[in-house]
């Protein structure tokens, strides 16, 4: 078998979300398969090993997007043009609204999932500084159980997830988010580019949220940056223990120094921006 070939592939498809976590338990090891995009870039380059897939795609229950109580419940099947078009998105977190629009061209966000950017990883995924600074909670479902892990909780290293191989996840809840929520990605171009670094933060009376993306392996919440504003550091000062509290690397896309510079720069903007 060529690794960029779909010959000698296995794809199934369950009907149902039950039937999912049933073929995950008996017929595993199987890669969850939901919009593709992230999953398809892998069978082009040639670098996709996995050769047993569990469908996703009809899954509509896990596309839902609604109020539960004071929360926002948001299906991991969700995509982004879905988030977009949400009134509850918009309203309750406008800033992964901003995210959506900012991810890939129109193709991309009607088959892109929110889900599968949690659980694919990449430091770089847009969605989740927005997550990590909105304290949102992954839903993980098997046949045995369903469990909530805080989203800071859910990385455990560079592209490495708690998510057990039987789990799928299911969605993510959102506690309401009091304050100017703000979101800001720089790419190599305003458009259709991978992030090289992403800001998404809560800038409210209770104190500063602030998460970051491709600074680190995985994404981070700047808990020793949101404690100095809360001490009443000075922008500079803030910025300074940003600069040390982050840990980019020199790759492809940029370097650690333009990172660095990068994130202070719209750490003093989101400061800026405080009403
Ligand atoms: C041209 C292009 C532009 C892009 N631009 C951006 C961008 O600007 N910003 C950005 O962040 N990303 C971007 N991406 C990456 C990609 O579109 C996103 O990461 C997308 O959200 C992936 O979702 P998917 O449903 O297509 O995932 P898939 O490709 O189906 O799956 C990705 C991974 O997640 C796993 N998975 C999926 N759903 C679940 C689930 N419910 N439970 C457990 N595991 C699951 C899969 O097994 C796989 O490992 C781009 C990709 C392309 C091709």
């Amino acid at each position: 078998m060529t690794l960029g070939s779909i010959a000698h592939r296995t794809l199934l498809q369950p009907r149902s979300v039950a039937d999912a976590l049933k073929m995950l338990r008996d017929e595993g090891p199987l890669t969850p398969l939901a919009g593709c995009t992230d999953l398809y870039v892998a069978l082009n380059f040639g670098t996709l090993r996995e050769t047993r897939f569990l469908d996703l795609w009809r899954l509509d229950p896990l596309r839902r997007i609604e109020r539960r109580g004071r929360a926002l419940a948001i299906g991991a099947l969700a995509t982004y043009s879905d988030l977009i078009a949400s009134p509850h998105v918009r309203r309750m977190l406008p800033m992964l609204a901003a995210a959506a629009r900012e991810i890939g061209g129109v193709q991309i966000q009607n088959r892109g999932t929110i889900g599968g950017n949690v659980a694919n990883a990449s430091p770089a995924g847009d969605t989740l500084p927005v997550l990590a600074a909105a304290d949102a909670v992954v839903v993980l479902q098997s046949t045995r159980a369903t469990r909530r892990v805080p989203f800071n909780e859910f990385y455990t290293g560079y592209r490495r997830t708690v998510r057990r191989d039987d789990e799928l996840i299911v969605g993510f809840e959102i506690p309401p988010v009091r304050g100017r929520q703000w979101f800001r990605k720089v790419g190599t171009r305003r458009a259709q580019a991978i992030s090289k670094v992403v800001v998404a933060g809560v800038v409210g009376d209770g104190g500063v949220r602030v998460a970051l993306g491709s600074v680190a392996p995985t994404v981070v919440r700047a808990v020793r940056t949101e404690a100095a504003i809360a001490r009443g550091a000075s922008v500079a000062e803030a910025q300074q223990v940003l600069t040390d509290e982050i840990a980019p690397i020199d790759d492809v896309r940029s370097t650690a120094e333009y990172r660095r510079r990068v994130a202070a720069n719209l750490l003093a903007r989101m400061l800026a921006d405080r009403p």
